[in-house]
């Protein structure tokens, strides 16, 4: 099985996962130090002055490789349940030519196949990690107090799980080609990173169009204002549907984080904040003001 023979060179699997994050993390960080002279969305230190840097790039050192794991496990799964495949090379045949319905369409269908549908997974999934039973998991996410475009890779591994591997591993089942989120990935991580950088922009006209980092920061407020809305990943038009939408006119959103104040700040401890903290509800406790 797949997952054994992975198992077997975890530390490369950790450098390898490392090395090939590490020149797109790089463009971004450059784009970002560029875009910091810009009228920014809140005043305060730039980001490599964040004082829980450390805490993100631990984000940045680990997940790659541990994702690698939870994304074969998946797929071998869902592998072995559909289609009935044992073996490490008969599922990555499988997947090579085609293995579901979707697999026939044309490149450019496969590519607005997924969009759509992803961005539906993503919107229901983020809805549910804001569950009372889930929202320890993504609190995680919501701790960023110094948001910036780094806090898009502060997520749990349980809930990356839930949110993304899951849905890209249903439609990799149903025949969507790997091709299509390897051909997706500049566009994924530039818009997960502009989202959550600290600039002003809410694209105008285009606002419920495409996600700005207005529309998301907006997310990451308190639930008195923005923090139980916008929960679109690209497309905010899915909120409007919804009535989950919100951007209001002339302000800027401020004070992000989360009140429980049980949330570690580093690494390791919010790793593990979710088997030990109580349940707690993003309804019941908003965001408190920490200024910067
Ligand atoms: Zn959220
Ligand atoms: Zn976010």
């Amino acid at each position: 099985m797949a997952i054994f023979a992975a198992i077997q060179s975890v530390p490369a699997v950790f450098v390898v996962g490392l090395a090939a994050s590490l020149p797109v993390v790089a463009v971004v960080a450059i784009i970002f130090t560029v875009l910091s002279v810009l009228p920014s969305c809140n005043a305060g230190r730039p980001w490599w002055r964040k004082p829980d840097l450390a805490t993100d790039i631990g984000y940045l050192v680990v997940m790659p490789g541990l994702m690698y794991y939870a994304r074969i496990a998946l797929l071998m799964v869902g592998m072995l349940v559909l289609y009935g495949v044992t073996s490490q090379d008969a599922a990555w045949a499988l997947l090579e030519h085609g293995c579901g319905p979707l697999s026939a369409l044309p490149f450019a269908a496969q590519v607005a196949i997924y969009l759509v549908a992803s961005e539906i997974w993503l919107y229901a999934t983020h809805r549910w990690l804001h569950d009372l039973r889930l929202w320890r998991f993504h609190a995680v996410h919501h701790s960023s107090e110094h948001l910036e475009w780094l806090g898009s890779f502060r997520v749990h591994p349980v809930d990356f799980m839930l949110h993304f591997l899951m849905g890209d591993s249903l439609l990799l089942l149903l025949g969507i080609s790997p091709g299509v989120l390897v051909w997706l990935v500049p566009f994924s991580i530039g818009m997960s990173t502009l989202t959550h950088a600290n600039l002003n922009w809410d694209f105008g006209p285009f606002r419920t169009v495409l996600a700005s980092p207005v529309f998301h920061r907006w997310h990451h407020t308190g639930v008195d204002r923005g923090g139980e809305r916008n929960f679109a990943s690209t497309f905010p038009i899915i909120d409007v549907i919804f009535g989950t939408y919100y951007m209001p006119k002339g302000e800027l959103p401020s004070d992000y984080g989360v009140t429980e104040r049980d949330v570690p700040y580093d690494f390791g401890g919010q790793l593990m904040h979710p088997f030990r903290a109580q349940a707690s509800s993003p309804a019941a406790i908003p965001a408190h003001d920490t200024g910067d």
